[in-house]
């Protein structure tokens, strides 16, 4: 493994890494929220030629604990995959609920061109692209949101909302206040009116946008009907599972709703509650201008995330543009790549030295 400041193209053999340490560079040189500002622009570019991705629902590896993931997609010209796992047990244990990484490579030969953590790279991603879609769904001059489930996403969240929408006011609430706790701690400095709530009925009074992000392996009811007034943009991200959902399903029934690509999201989001022919708009028709985004003050919107590969696609994409500008990255000495391309054997007999077998 060589550190290294420059990105040579024509050494195909290293293979750029992006550990966690170097990512953790990355946010701090560019910015919290300028990052994240700036990988909205890539997802939503990317959102933009939708019609050019592969597209496929993830591949889930279930367990009684949790999920493993593979979420792969290209764009012709290249390639990419996240591996992420979702356990939402994993926290009580000292674990992550949500780890990750992944890969961006060369359609035209197969190579690897980035290798990266996605743990963090995933929270930016997922706020990001929160922050996107709330720009075509919340209501105008939204000011307020509440964020239930106060964990690992929840900080990038808020960072977003504000960059992005110009939110002013979070209201925080977690069934673990320490939680609610570190939320209110790190975001002291962000310019933003932090407010830690009681419950949840609490968090979503006077909310414009309401954010759900815990993690729970079941069908939780975090928001009932009775606490959605009109005209609010519900931002729907912990339901990312067959059987993981958050919301009541009179919700749902009540609002117009707004998926990544339907066919993934049937089975993780949150309309598996619902019939399979239950209408829904496809997010990319209304960024291309081709469906109506929010239409009407008193309309209630929801986001059913549950995180395509498009996403992680555009924000390795990102990431792979900011190597130059951070010099954040390792090489990695990831392909065998012998001089001659047939003579593998020959190049491990060669590794050995000319001692070897005699
Ligand atoms: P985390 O475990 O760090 O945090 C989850 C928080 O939810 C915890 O603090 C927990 O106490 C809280 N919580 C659980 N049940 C609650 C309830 N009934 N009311 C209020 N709070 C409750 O997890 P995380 O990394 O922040 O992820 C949160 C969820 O978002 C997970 O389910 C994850 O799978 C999902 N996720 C979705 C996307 C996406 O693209 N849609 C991306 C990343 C994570």
């Amino acid at each position: 493994m060589q550190r290294s400041t420059n990105l040579n193209p024509s050494k195909l053999a290293m293979v750029p890494f992006v550990s966690v340490d170097d990512m953790m560079k990355i946010v701090n040189t560019i910015g919290a929220a300028k990052i994240i500002a700036e990988i909205a622009d890539y997802i939503e570019a990317d959102f933009l030629r939708w019609e050019k991705f592969d597209k496929t629902p993830r591949v889930a590896a279930h367990s009684k604990e949790g999920v493993i993931e593979l979420m792969p997609t290209s764009d012709g010209e290249t390639y990419g995959f996240k591996y992420v796992n979702g356990h939402p047990a994993n926290m009580a244990r000292g674990f992550q609920t949500v780890s990750a990484f992944g890969v961006l490579a060369r359609v035209d030969n197969g190579y690897p061109v980035l290798f990266s953590e996605m743990t963090i790279l995933t929270a930016l991603r997922t706020a990001a692209t929160s922050a996107v879609v709330a720009k075509h769904l919340a209501p105008k001059k939204s000011k307020t949101m509440a964020m239930i489930g106060n964990g690992a996403q929840c900080e990038f969240q808020a960072l977003a909302f504000k960059e992005i929408i110009g939110i002013e006011t979070v209201r925080l609430y977690d069934i673990d206040p320490t939680a609610t706790q570190k939320a209110v701690r790190n975001l002291a400095q962000s310019g933003l009116t932090v407010i830690a709530c009681a419950s949840a009925q609490d968090a979503v009074t006077g909310a414009d946008i309401i954010t759900t992000c815990t993690a729970d392996k079941q069908c939780a009811t975090i928001l009932t009907d009775n606490m959605i007034g009109a005209g609010v943009h519900i931002n729907a991200i912990g339901g990312d599972c067959p059987g993981k959902t958050e919301l009541h399903k009179d919700i749902l029934l009540r609002s117009d709703i707004f998926v990544e690509y339907p066919p993934q999201t049937r089975i993780e989001g949150e309309i598996q509650q619902l019939d399979e022919d239950h209408p829904v708009t496809k997010l990319w028709e209304v960024m291309a201008g081709r469906a109506a985004g929010r239409t009407s003050d008193r309309q209630i919107t929801l986001f059913d995330s549950v995180g395509f590969a498009t996403e992680d696609f555009s924000a390795l994409r990102y990431i792979h543009d900011q190597l130059e500008r951070t010099g954040h990255f390792v090489k990695l000495d990831l392909l065998a790549d012998p001089d001659d391309p047939r003579d593998l054997f020959g190049m491990v007999q060669r590794a050995a030295g000319p001692l070897a077998g005699s």
